[in-house]
């Protein structure tokens, strides 16, 4: 018969389809109650029509009476305490109960409410699990034959019916967890293709973004390097705004070429093709290298840089890779510190691991958007934030890289007051 009809359904429905589910439930349960209030209300109503002498009132009453407890359990009691499967389990069993006191007053085994069992039979099978399903089923069958063996005299056909009952008892339990186990069964291949179908898009757009970025990226180069031959050659023939405009158009392929080269990484790490390979790489120059290629960035906005700490050490790393990251760091340090601030790279000496930290006493980081710091694509939005250009890829890719060559990264930071950034990488 396939999965049970869901154990989960009820606990996945409650856990992880979100809060905006819960607050629909909650809803439809209120709008339930009050549509049970009325049901109750119009049936002592509608028994107060004239029907002839047949219709035994009592027992409608003593209906309205066991829908209005067993409302109030449902809707009053029980929240409290359980929700999902426990509340309906729990609350099956005393609904099954009712029933049965009703049947019993309204003419037992042969009475007409008799049918009223199929109603908690059939939720059992819809929504629980088979062992659950089986014990409320045995439950009230249990009940009927009880019911037929109270009364006495008749016992021969009290049995028989109790007999004929249980018997259709357990075919309307088949048949409702044989197509609600289909009805979850089609539910998850559906859920399973659209996952398929995302994950394939998601996979197209990768590729898109990686052969767009690999295709823009020697055109991009080409006018860079003519930019850079244009002010080196004939920078002194030009005029003030000329050049103003040249440096300009410079620092921009610059940051084109710059974006191209993070979406590229972004498209290997996506597709799980980044490759980094280590070797023993010295500390000290590389970070000298990277502090040089800042200089100028430092220098306009008159930043002081300094490097401390035991620099001499090696580490296992990628030679490009590791000046990547020591370039995000650094240059991140300076783009958020204002001027005249600080930025200051140290090295230590952790036992089998280097740790390299990039502080500034920039404008700093809270806490809430310190956790989101290495996402994709994570920019912290606020006043001192909005003029300051940047794609939101630097610490993603600066954390995919670190933990490739085998170390972490991390932050420590305080709005105003400065931020420190991390990363550790194994000793040689
Ligand atoms: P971006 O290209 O925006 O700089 P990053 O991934 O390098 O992207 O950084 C993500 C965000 O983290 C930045 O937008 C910035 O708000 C914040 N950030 C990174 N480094 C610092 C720092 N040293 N000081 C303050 N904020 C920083």
């Amino acid at each position: 018969m396939g999965k049970p009809a869901d154990t989960d359904l009820i606990n996945t429905f409650f856990s992880s389809r979100g809060s905006e589910n819960k607050e629909k439930y909650a809803r439809f349960e209120q709008l339930s109650e009050k549509i049970t209030w009325l049901a109750v209300i119009l049936g002592a109503l509608v028994v107060q029509l004239p029907f002839g002498e047949d219709l035994n009132k009592e027992s409608i009453y003593l209906l309205c009476f066991l829908i209005l407890v067993s409302a109030f359990i449902w809707y009053r009691l029980l929240p409290k305490k359980y929700i999902g499967l426990t509340k309906i389990f729990i609350y099956t069993l005393v609904t099954v109960v009712f029933i049965a006191f009703l049947v019993h007053s309204t003419g037992g085994i042969a009475g007409y409410t008799i049918f009223l069992f199929f109603l908690p039979a059939i939720t059992a099978a819809m929504v629980m699990p088979p062992f659950h399903t089986l014990a409320v089923t045995m439950f009230i069958v249990s009940l009927i034959f009880g019911e037929a063996f109270i009364e006495p005299g008749l016992r021969a056909s009290n049995l028989s019916l109790a007999i004929l009952h249980s018997w259709a008892l357990f075919l309307v339990v088949f048949y409702s967890r044989a197509e609600s186990s289909e009805a979850s069964l089609a539910k998850e291949r559906e859920e399973k293709e659209i996952l398929e179908k995302e994950k394939t898009l998601g996979q197209l757009k990768d590729e898109f973004v990686f052969i767009i970025s690999h295709k823009l990226k020697q055109p991009a180069s080409t006018i860079r390097g003519c930019l850079e031959e244009i002010s080196s050659k004939y920078s002194r023939v030009l005029n003030p705004e000329a050049k103003k405009i040249l440096e300009l158009t410079k620092l921009n392929s610059g940051r084109l070429s710059k974006l191209l080269d993070d979406l590229l990484d972004v498209s290997r790490i996506e597709k799980g093709s980044l490759k980094v390979e280590a070797s023993d790489v010295f500390i000290k120059p590389l970070v000298n290298e990277v502090l040089s290629s800042l200089f100028f960035e430092a220098r306009n906005k008159k930043i002081s840089v300094s490097q401390k700490g035991d620099l001499d050490i090696a580490v296992k790393a990628d030679a490009d890779r590791l000046k990547e990251v020591l370039t995000n760091l650094v240059n991140n340090a300076i783009k958020y510190t204002s001027e005249g601030g600080h930025v200051e790279v140290e090295v230590r000496n952790e036992g089998e691991f280097a740790r390299v930290l990039v502080s500034d006493n920039g404008i700093g980081i809270d806490e809430e958007d310190q956790k989101h710091l290495f996402e994709k694509f994570y920019r912290v939005q606020n006043e001192k934030t909005k003029t300051i250009k940047g794609s939101g890829l630097g610490l993603f890719i600066t954390k995919q890289l670190v933990e490739k060559m085998g170390g972490e990264v991390g932050v420590s930071s305080k709005i105003g007051q400065g931020t420190s950034v991390y990363f550790t990488l194994p000793h040689w």
